[in-house]
C-alpha cells in the first residue's frame, strides 16, 4: 500500500485546524503505512529562536501522541534526525532550476519586504521534495498553500528519473476535503495558522477552556442574522458550522441565533480537546518517552531512506 507523509512545522501554537485537517486524517488512516514528520529544518528558514525550536519539536511530537497517533503504526520522526533528508536535498538541488525555486508563490510572499531573506527559504521546496522522495512516499495530503510545492516535487522526481534512470516514486497530492480547512475566527478569509501574529482567531489545542470560550464568543460573524452554510456570503458562520460538524461528527441542527451556535461550538470543541489536553499532561510528565518515540521512528524509516539515497547517488554518478 502506498505510503503517506504528513508534515508539521514546529512553529508552536498547534491549533484546531492542525487537529482536524492533519492529525485526525492521520489517525483515521493508520491502517496504511504513514509517516508524521516534524519539519524542524523547515522552521529554520525564517527568523527563529533556537531554544524554542527544540521545545516545539518535542511539543508537536507529544501533541501527535495525545491526539491518538499510534507510534506502533505511524512513524513519528524529526526531520533533522534523519540526515538522508539533507543529503538527498543537495542531490535534488542539482536537478532543480534557480528559476523554478524563485517562482514559488510562498517564497515570493515570505521574502517580500524582508531584508534578510535566508537562502534556505528559497531552497525550502527542494528540501520538501527530498522529505517526500526519500521515504518513497506515494501520497501527500496537501492544502492550497502546499500544492505548488508538491507540483515541484513531482517535476523534480520525474526529471531525475528521466535523466538518470528510475530512482524515485513520483508522489501524488491528495486534497483534504474543503470542510477540513479551518479558518481564522477573527478573520475567516484566512486559514487558522500557527504563525499568524495574532492569537485572536486561533483555537490552540493546549489553550485553557476559558481562553477558547472567549475566542469563540468573539468570533467574527455578519449582519445577516441567520445561521446558514454559505461560504461566500457568511464565511464566519460557515466556519463555525464546519468546526461544529468536525467536532461533533454529525450535521449541525438549526440555530435561532449566533449566540446559540457559538455555545454549541464551544461545547463540541471542549469535548474534543479535553481528552487531548489530559493525555498531553500525562505524556509531559516523562519527556524521555517522547524522545524515545522519535528515536524509534528514526530507526524504523532510516533503512529505506538510506536505500533511496544510495540509489540516487548511484544514478547521479557518485561513488557508493
Ligand atoms: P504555519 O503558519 O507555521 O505554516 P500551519 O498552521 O500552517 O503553521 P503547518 O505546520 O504548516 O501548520 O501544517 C501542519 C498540518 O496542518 C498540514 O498538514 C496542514 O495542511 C494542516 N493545516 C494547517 N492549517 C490548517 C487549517 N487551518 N485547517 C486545516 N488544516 C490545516
Ligand atoms: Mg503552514
Amino acid at each position: 500500500m502506498t505510503r503517506r507523509l504528513t508534515g508539521f512545522q514546529p512553529t508552536g501554537n498547534l491549533h484546531l485546524g492542525n487537529l482536524i485537517g492533519a492529525m485526525r486524517p492521520l489517525v483515521a488512516a493508520q491502517d496504511r503505512p504513514s509517516i508524521a514528520m516534524i519539519a524542524d529544518l523547515h522552521s529554520l528558514t525564517m527568523e527563529h529562536d533556537p531554544a524554542r525550536v527544540r521545545d516545539n519539536t518535542l511539543t508537536v511530537a507529544t501533541v501527535l501522541l495525545a491526539a491518538g497517533v499510534d507510534p506502533g503504526r505511524t512513524a513519528i520522526i524529526a526531520q533533522s534526525q534523519i540526515p538522508e533528508h539533507t543529503e538527498l536535498h543537495y542531490l535534488l538541488e542539482c536537478a532543480t532550476g534557480y528559476g523554478e525555486a524563485a517562482r514559488m508563490i510562498q517564497f515570493k510572499e515570505k521574502s517580500q519586504g524582508n531584508t534578510s531573506v535566508r537562502l534556505s527559504l528559497l531552497t525550502y521546496p527542494v528540501l520538501m521534495a527530498a522529505d517526500i522522495l526519500v521515504h518513497d512516499t506515494g501520497q501527500v495530503p496537501v492544502g492550497d498553500d502546499q500544492s505548488q510545492h508538491l507540483e515541484l516535487a513531482r517535476t523534480i522526481a520525474t526529471r531525475f528519473n528521466a535523466r538518470y534512470g528510475k530512482t524515485f516514486t513520483v508522489p501524488e497530492g491528495i486534497r483534504p476535503e474543503s470542510a477540513s480547512r479551518i479558518m481564522d475566527l477573527a478573520d475567516p478569509s484566512r486559514k487558522m495558522s500557527k504563525s499568524s501574529p495574532s492569537a485572536a482567531g486561533r483555537i490552540g489545542l493546549l489553550d485553557p477552556p476559558e481562553t477558547i470560550r472567549k475566542v469563540i464568543a468573539r468570533a467574527v460573524t455578519d449582519t445577516a442574522g441567520v445561521v446558514r452554510h454559505d461560504r461566500d456570503n457568511q464565511p464566519g458562520v460557515t466556519n463555525l458550522l464546519e468546526i461544529l460538524r468536525a467536532c461533533s461528527d454529525r450535521e449541525p441542527g438549526e440555530f435561532t441565533s449566533y449566540g446559540a451556535l457559538k455555545r454549541e461550538v464551544t461545547e463540541a470543541v471542549e469535548a474534543v480537546l479535553t481528552p487531548v489536553r489530559a493525555r498531553y499532561a500525562e505524556l509531559s510528565e516523562d519527556p524521555s518517552h517522547v524522545r524515545k518515540i522519535l528515536a524509534e521512528g528514526k530507526a524504523w524509516v532510516q533503512p529505506r531512506a538510506a536505500e533511496t539515497v544510495r540509489r540516487a547517488r548511484e544514478a547521479i554518478g557518485l561513488l557508493n
